[in-house]
């Protein structure tokens, strides 16, 4: 049958149909298009076949909205990358997950307890500012911060007798760290929720640049980290909220390269029935909310966990002891604002912030 059918189409002349050529055509034209595509591709370098791309993913994490920017080779695959790094750092810091080096050196009841490289870089460099401001930053308030209710949202005035009850136990100079190794006094419990987001940047700008991205703003709830410029080559624009109304911004700062970290008295508070706002970051000295005169305490710098832990040692020691920390050590900027509704910055910011708020600014040398 087959051979049969063969046989009658080359037996019998076909009338061939104009479109047929057509075809022909179109197919032939089509080949040399696809061939001359692939020689020009073929001729790039791997490298320049990479086109730079722009890549930004969002991710609610250690309570707070991160929001990561990255233009490069790989942008997308290094932002997943870093957002696996984050759910780690925030899975081992957490106070509240019982498979945590923070839950387990908690409940260590002065035992040594062994925790990750990432905890125990955080404590090192948490006990560094807290010896920089005489204790003004201390992890181990963490009972304190607890009873004021900031670590559940149950927020209560603790009485006297229980503030007084839990000082005894704040105290940085009474941890141990001894490489890996952590040990804290019997009823002693940290909390590095002052220093943990600093460190986060660090470890998410380090994870973008070893992947060749030279261009990022990780925004990790207000704490910003710049890698570079912005593509056309000028600085980024970092806004800094405005305390009294934190809706609208107060200042902007010309960025690149630098770290840009905030503690204020907007972000976490309640007030009592008299309008009096307590809020989250507490006096080590006292046990009560810092209450020295600051609302807003930014820090710029190259070092997040460094800036990060400053934002909060500062915000808590007042305008004048701040000012002598930021004289005497130096390699870091500020940027501070007074309950009397006025703004310090100091004067390694003077030649690139735009006051956009209507409240007074005295440059600080
Ligand atoms: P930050 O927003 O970086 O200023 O950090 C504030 C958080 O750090 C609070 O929510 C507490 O968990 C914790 N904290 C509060 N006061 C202090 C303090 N004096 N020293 C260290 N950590 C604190
Ligand atoms: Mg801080």
């Amino acid at each position: 049958m087959f051979i049969m059918k063969v046989n009658s189409v080359f037996s019998k002349p076909q009338r061939i149909h104009p479109l047929f050529y057509i075809r022909i055509v179109l197919l032939l034209l089509t080949g040399i298009l696809l061939l001359s595509c692939s020689a020009s591709e073929n001729s790039k370098s791997p490298a320049l076949s990479k086109k730079p791309i722009q890549a930004e993913t969002d991710v609610f994490a250690m309570d707070t909205f991160i929001t990561l920017k990255a233009y490069g080779p790989d942008a997308d695959t290094l932002l997943e990358s870093a957002k696996d790094r984050i759910a780690a750092l925030e899975k081992l810091l957490s106070v509240t997950d019982s498979d945590s080096d923070i839950w387990k050196l908690n409940h260590a009841n002065g035992q040594s307890t062994t925790v990750g490289e990432d905890t125990a870089a955080i404590i090192r460099g948490a006990i560094e500012i807290s010896t920089l401001t005489d204790g003004a930053l201390d992890i181990s308030v963490y009972p304190l911060v607890s009873a004021w209710g900031f670590t559940t949202g149950s927020y209560q005035i603790p009485t006297e007798d229980t503030i007084q009850s839990l000082l005894p136990y704040v105290n940085y100079k009474k941890i141990v760290l001894d490489a890996l190794c952590v040990t804290l006094p019997y009823g002693m419990q940290i909390d590095l929720g002052a220093a943990a987001k600093g460190y986060t940047g660090d470890v998410i700008a380090a994870l973008l640049r070893e992947g060749g991205i030279s261009s990022a703003m990780l925004n990790l709830g207000g704490n910003v980290h710049t890698i570079g410029t912005k593509q056309d080559g000028s600085p980024w624009k970092i806004a800094i909220a405005n305390p009294f109304t934190p809706q609208t911004n107060l200042l902007t700062l010309d960025i690149t390269n630098e770290v840009v970290i905030t503690s204020g008295n907007y972000e976490r508070y309640f007030t009592d029935e008299n309008g009096k706002r307590y809020c989250h970051i507490i006096d080590s000295k006292t046990g009560y909310p810092a209450d020295h005169g600051i609302v807003s305490m930014t820090i710029v710098g190259d070092n997040g966990l460094t800036c990060d832990a400053l934002s909060t040692a500062l915000y808590v020691m007042g305008a004048e002891k701040a000012i002598e920390v930021w004289q005497e050590t130096g390699g870091f900027e500020m940027i501070f604002v007074t309950e009397d509704k006025t703004i310090y910055l100091t004067e390694g910011l003077s030649d690139r912030y735009t006051n956009i708020s209507n409240l007074p600014l005295i440059i600080l040398s």
